[in-house]
């Protein structure tokens, strides 16, 4: 590794440096495009309720945010790249605070602008995370859910099959490892990603969520990483009534 004037030697490369990931780059190139999801936003100086808020978009796939931290709010939109350009993505947002939230436009912001890995199944099949030498973790890696784009769980969880690779002495059983951990639910995420924002089935997920006790939990674990995608279908035919098949059918055709 040459960093300024200075050249070292190691012998074991690990790239945890994130989407637009450097290692990655040098062992095995960039994420596609069509793999990853476009983010613009604001971070706003303010307090909020003690409350998320979350809009589907029509046309495209991905949502609107509002997220409480600590001292600020983060305010967003996603959308898998090539669907729609930055700046729409800003009217989108725009708009949607301008109708519903309008005093979050006059404080203070600062606008940010991120990509996060939304593998496509195609993109699952040719991805590579390990070498003899060399391993990618989190979002270097792929690792993030491509409906949700939340990827902190998987940069830890990648962490943790590494290490218990690494120790054990068989440092490409990584790769295994994460072919068995990680990648069956994100590939089943992949699958569903874009018939869960499509319109009809978001409206209605909505409006079944706003009367039914049963499915705001659902949804609620869904989002909070508690309910897996692999099991998904089996538990909304358990919870949701007969009623909304068709809806399933349109999620899982
Ligand atoms: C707007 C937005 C909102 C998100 N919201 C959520 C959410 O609510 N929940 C969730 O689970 N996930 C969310 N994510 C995804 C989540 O942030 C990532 O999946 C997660 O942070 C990945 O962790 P990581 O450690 O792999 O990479 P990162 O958190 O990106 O960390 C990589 C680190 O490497 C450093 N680095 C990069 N290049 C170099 C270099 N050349 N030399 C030295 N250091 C370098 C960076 O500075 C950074 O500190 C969001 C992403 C975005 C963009």
């Amino acid at each position: 590794v040459t960093a300024g004037a200075k050249s070292y030697r190691f012998d074991f490369l690990i790239g945890a440096d994130g989407m637009q990931s450097l290692v990655r780059r040098k062992v095995v190139g960039r994420i596609g495009k069509r793999d990853t999801t476009l983010t613009v936003g604001y971070w706003v100086d303010r307090d909020f309720e003690d409350e998320v808020a979350i809009a589907f978009v029509r046309g495209i796939s991905g949502y609107i945010w509002i997220f409480p931290r600590n001292d600020h709010l983060s305010v967003g939109i996603g959308a898998r790249a090539g669907e729609t350009t930055g700046r729409r993505l800003y009217e989108f947002l725009d708009d949607f605070l301008r109708r519903h939230y309008p005093g979050l436009l006059s404080g203070k912001r600062t606008r940010y602008g991120a990509l996060i890995p939304s593998l496509t199944p195609k993109g699952f099949s040719s991805n590579r995370v390990c070498g003899e030498s060399w391993a990618l973790l989190g979002d270097a890696a792929g690792w993030a859910d491509p409906v949700t784009g939340e990827g902190i769980h998987y940069a830890f969880c990648s962490a943790e099959l590494f290490a218990r690779a690494f120790t054990s002495g068989n440092v490409t059983d990584y790769e295994k490892l994460c072919g068995r951990q990680i990648v069956p639910e994100l590939r089943h995420g992949a699958s569903y990603s874009r018939t869960f924002y499509d319109p009809a089935v978001s409206a209605r997920l909505v409006t079944l969520a706003r009367e039914k006790k049963s499915i705001q939990t659902l949804l609620a674990k869904l989002l909070a990483g508690e309910q897996g995608y692999g099991t998904l279908k089996k538990e909304l035919l358990k919870t949701f009534p007969s009623v909304t098949r068709d809806l399933l059918f349109r999620i899982f055709r």
